[in-house]
């Protein structure tokens, strides 16, 4: 197999080992956020990183950036360690942000004593309006000249609890006129009197973000910090905190900024999904509406099909929206390989076929995968009552109707080729039952002359005293609008389809029984289904991943 071309991240890379970096120095890390669950968008980045990693092997540590107690939690750690190793990506080193914290606060009493950062004791709104703006130079705090050993005092004072929360922050000392506003005496760090989820009440004072991620990535002698583009204003700031810290001949890790990635008819920020979960709009994180990596995964997604998508919309300096139909289709084209073919009829109408012998049952022989040669065969149990889509029946048709209809024939899959007679009707001229003679001799694979007869049309079906009744989940998009996002004066979730989750009771083949959770199976001519993890003895419950057609839009 080609290796893809290089992106542009691994140009900058290419030319770092002509010049500053020798193999052994690469290292990178995938930096989440314990705040959420992992999305799609994560997936880019994840595949980025760990795919560096791979080609020029090189280590690749999962940091957990764990600065916010407020809104990070045991579970999403856990929750996105799963994804990852699900994806099927090793970490070299499993790192928290939190591990750092004293590290950090030692650096941190050095800059105070250098000079270069001081406590202020203004609210954070006053801080916010000293900013300036871009073309007008910030106020200076008052406090921005008060005496080294009074910053000292105050910022052991605010490590210690011995201060109240949103009074004092640290500040660093820059430049209040940059032309870059978060060059104008950052806030470094913050008092919290909360509980964090890894150092508990250890800590009364958190590190803001800028001041702890070139650290962290100091600290782990990370050669290349990839960032999504938002990033970019921030690389002077990373820089000027590296600066103060970084000691000669060792390694000096650079910010480099790509493309997020979003996708239509979704949101991918783990805030707005935090919403829908907590508003009760889907049922969890991994709810097979949702775009995070376990509700792909409960959908019914592969991990290949994750990959050969984000691979396939590469890496990017300009950010873009990624139709959906573009995701499926990556699905699509992975099922079809590995899926066994089953029948289940989601709609059933009841079929007769009148000269068909009462009570009898006859085994017949189905191919799982004609796209696997080792997938082998099953039997299907056929009888004289079967159950066929309602939809694949018309009384009155047309020449291009190449289902069943009557007095014409078609094939049912595996089995005979049958001929519409009549039908029967309730008081309120429905259908209720489709009646229809065989041809006794035109047995799918038996050789005979009608067997090889030519018909418009085959159908799936399902033998209704052998059939398994199954719940099945059938999934929309979750978002009416391409991107609900987009319209800032608009709350996105005025936008949420109400039809996204329709549940059915379908009917299945018997050999159905013996899925497990997550086995994933095509029903024929209808999808792509997964066992749900809802399934129980009792009852199995599928998803459907994707229908066997993109249907939007046409
Ligand atoms: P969110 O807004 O969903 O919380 P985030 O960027 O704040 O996203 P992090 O946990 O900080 O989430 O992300 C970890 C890494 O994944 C970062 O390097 C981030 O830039 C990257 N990332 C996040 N979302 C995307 C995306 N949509 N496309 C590409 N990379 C992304
Ligand atoms: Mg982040
Ligand atoms: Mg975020």
């Amino acid at each position: 197999k080609e290796e893809a071309p290089l992106n542009f991240i691994e140009h900058i890379i290419e030319e770092d080992l002509t010049k500053t970096h020798t193999p052994d120095q690469l290292r990178f890390r995938f930096p989440p956020e314990p705040n959420g669950y992992l999305h799609i968008g994560h997936a880019s980045s994840i595949c980025l990183n760990f795919g560096l990693g791979k080609r020029y092997n090189a280590p690749v540590n999962l940091r957990f950036d764990d600065t916010n107690p407020i809104k990070e939690e045991q579970e999403f750690v856990d929750a996105i360690k799963r994804d990852i190793s699900w994806l099927g990506f090793e970490w070299a080193k499993e790192c928290y942000a939190s591990d750092y914290f004293q590290e950090l606060y030692d650096w941190a009493v050095q800059l105070i004593k250098d000079g270069k950062a001081y406590v202020d004791s203004q609210s954070s709104e006053e801080i916010a309006k000293q900013k300036g703006t871009p073309n007008e130079p910030g106020t200076e705090s008052p406090y921005r000249n008060r005496p080294v050993d009074e910053s000292l005092d105050l910022f052991e004072k605010m490590k210690n609890g011995e201060l109240p929360e949103g009074k004092h922050t640290l500040r660093a000392k820059i430049d209040m006129a940059s032309g870059n506003m978060l060059m104008r005496d950052p806030v470094m760090y913050r008092v919290l009197h909360k509980s964090h989820h890894r150092t508990g009440t250890d800590w009364k004072i958190f590190p803001m973000y800028d001041w702890t991620h070139g650290e962290s990535d100091y600290i782990e002698r990370v050669s290349h910090s990839l960032c999504t583009l938002e990033f970019l204003p921030h690389r002077e700031l990373y820089n000027w905190f590296l600066d103060q810290v970084h000691e000669e001949n060792t390694l000096r890790p650079k910010q480099r900024e790509f493309a997020r990635r979003n996708l239509s008819h979704t949101v991918v920020s783990k805030r707005k999904l935090a919403r829908l979960v907590e508003e009760g709009i889907v049922n969890g994180w991994d709810d097979p509406r949702m775009p995070t990596i376990s509700g792909l995964r409960r959908r019914g997604y592969t991990p290949e099909s994750i990959k050969n998508f984000v691979n396939s919309i590469g890496v990017g300096k300009r950010e873009n929206v990624i139709d959906v139909s573009h995701l499926e289709f990556n699905v699509r084209e992975d099922l079809n390989k590995r899926a066994p073919r089953v029948f289940t009829v989601l709609n059933p109408i009841k079929l007769v076929i009148t000269n068909y012998p009462e009570g009898e049952t006859e085994m017949l022989e189905a191919e799982n995968n004609p796209e696997d040669e080792n997938a082998g065969y099953r039997d299907i149990p056929f009888s004289r009552e079967l159950y066929i889509e309602r939809e694949d029946f018309k009384e009155e048709a047309n020449r291009k109707f190449f289902r069943l209809t009557l007095n014409k024939e078609v094939r049912l899959k595996n089995a005979y080729i049958i001929k519409g007679e009549s039908v029967v009707k309730d008081a309120e001229g429905n259908i209720t039952e489709i009646h229809c003679t065989y041809d006794p001799d035109s047995k799918s694979g038996s050789g005979s002359e009608a067997s090889k007869r030519k018909v418009k049309g085959t159908l799936h079906w399902v033998s209704i005293k052998d059939a398994l009744p199954v719940e099945v989940r059938l999934y929309d998009r979750l978002f009416t609008e391409a991107i609900p996002d987009a319209d800032k004066e608009k709350d996105f979730m005025e936008f949420i389809n109400p039809n996204s989750l329709e549940v059915i009771t379908a009917y299945a083949e018997p050999s159905l029984k013996n899925l497990k959770v997550e086995d994933k199976v095509q029903f024929q001519r209808l999808g792509y289904f997964v066992v749900d993890k809802d399934s129980s003895e009792e009852k199995i419950v599928f998803n459907r991943t994707v229908p066997l057609r993109d249907s939007w839009g046409k």
